[in-house]
C-alpha cells in the first residue's frame, strides 16, 4: 500500500486519512478502523489510483454514506474511497440530467424538481450517494432508480471508462454492479416533465417516512430484504422480534426490519441478534431472510 499512498501524496491526487474509526463513515455507527481513507480530487486522480492499485494488486472499497453497511470490529487494511469531490449535478436538457456518483441523492432529488422536471420525489427519502443509489439500485413507494436511468459511466478494474447503457441486469436492490470492483462514476437520468405538486409529494413521503421508520436513531434503513409476497418486517414481527434487544442493539419498536444501534453497539451484538432473527423466522414460518445490508469484509 506504501506505493499507492506515495503516489497519492506526491502527484496530489486528494485527501488521505489515516485510522479513520469505521463508525462515522456509516450510518449505523459501528465498526472498528480503516486504515487509509481515500477521497480523489478529481476522475483523473482516482483513474490513476485505481491503475496503481490493480499493478500492485491491491484491494479496495467504494464508499457512499455508508448508510446500508455494518462493518465489524477490527482494522480494514486495505483502500477506502470516498467519492465527496465528485458531486457535481448538471441538467443536460428537458428532463436530462447527470449527477456524479459522489452526489447526495436527496440534494438531486430537489435540484431536478428546481430545475423544472419531476420524478425524482422518491430519492428525496434515501440519505446515500447517487453510486451507492445505482449500486443499489434503491428504491421507495414503488419507484426505483432503474425507471429514470439511461446511462452509467464507471471504470472498470483496470482504471479504464466504460458506459453502461442497458438496464436489463437492474431488479430489486441488484444492479449490474452488484458484487463487482467496477466504480460508478456519473449516472444519467430522463426524468418527467414538471408536475406543480413535486414539493407536496416529497413533503408527504417525508411525513410517511418519519411516522413509520425510527429515524431519531442509528440505523442502515432496512435490514433484511422484503419477499415478493411478504415483506421481511412481518415476518419478524410474527416471530415476536419487535423491541427485542441483545446489548446495544435492538429491533426497533417503530419498524420491525430496522436494526438501531442504541449506543456505541458492537459488530458481535449486530451479527447475533442479525442471526437470531434469521433462525427463529426461519423456523416459524420457512422463510429464510437475507441481509439487505451489507457485511463489509475485512
Ligand atoms: C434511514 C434510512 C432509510 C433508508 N431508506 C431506504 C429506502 O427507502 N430505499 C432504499 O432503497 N434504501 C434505503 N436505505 C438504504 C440506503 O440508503 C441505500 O441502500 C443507498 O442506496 C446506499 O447508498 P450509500 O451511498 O449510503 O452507499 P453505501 O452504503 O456507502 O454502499 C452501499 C454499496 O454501494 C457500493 N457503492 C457506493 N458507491 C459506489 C460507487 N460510486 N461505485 C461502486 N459502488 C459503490 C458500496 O461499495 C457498497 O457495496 C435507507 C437507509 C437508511 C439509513
Amino acid at each position: 500500500m506504501k506505493s499507492v499512498i506515495n503516489l497519492i501524496t506526491e502527484q496530489n491526487l486528494g485527501k488521505l486519512l489515516f485510522d479513520y474509526p469505521a463508525s462515522k463513515l456509516t450510518s449505523l455507527g459501528i465498526g472498528g478502523i480503516v486504515k487509509y481513507l481515500y477521497y480523489p480530487k478529481d476522475l483523473d486522480s482516482l483513474i490513476l489510483v485505481i491503475k496503481k492499485l490493480k499493478n500492485k494488486n491491491l484491494k479496495y472499497f467504494v464508499i457512499g454514506n455508508g448508510t446500508n453497511l455494518l462493518f465489524k470490529d477490527c482494522t480494514y487494511e486495505y483502500l477506502f474511497i470516498k467519492l465527496n469531490y465528485l458531486s457535481r449535478m448538471e441538467k443536460i436538457e428537458k428532463n436530462y440530467f447527470s449527477a456524479e456518483a459522489g452526489a447526495q441523492g436527496i440534494k438531486f432529488s430537489k435540484f431536478v424538481i428546481d430545475n423544472n422536471s419531476s420524478g425524482s420525489e422518491f430519492m428525496s427519502i434515501i440519505p446515500g450517494t447517487i453510486g451507492g443509489l445505482i449500486y443499489m439500485n434503491a428504491s421507495s413507494y414503488h419507484k426505483s432508480i432503474s425507471d429514470y436511468l439511461e446511462k452509467v459511466e464507471y471504470l472498470n478494474e483496470f482504471g479504464e471508462v466504460c458506459v453502461l447503457e442497458n438496464k436489463n441486469d437492474f431488479n430489486y436492490r441488484k444492479s449490474f454492479f452488484t458484487n463487482t470492483n467496477l466504480i460508478i462514476t456519473k449516472g444519467y437520468f430522463r426524468f418527467l416533465d414538471e408536475n406543480p405538486n413535486s414539493n407536496k409529494i416529497v413533503k408527504e413521503f417525508r411525513l410517511k417516512k418519519q411516522s413509520t421508520q425510527p429515524l431519531e436513531y442509528k440505523s442502515a434503513g432496512s435490514t433484511f430484504r422484503n419477499y415478493d409476497e411478504i415483506p421481511a418486517w412481518k415476518l419478524i414481527d410474527k416471530s415476536g422480534f419487535r423491541n427485542f434487544r441483545i446489548g446495544n442493539v435492538c429491533i426497533s419498536k417503530k419498524h420491525a426490519n430496522f436494526l438501531i444501534n442504541l449506543s456505541k453497539a458492537s459488530f458481535n451484538e449486530a451479527n447475533s441478534l442479525i442471526e437470531k432473527v434469521k433462525n427463529k423466522v426461519y423456523e416459524d414460518s420457512g422463510y429464510l431472510l437475507e441481509c439487505e445490508l451489507e457485511i463489509v469484509e475485512p
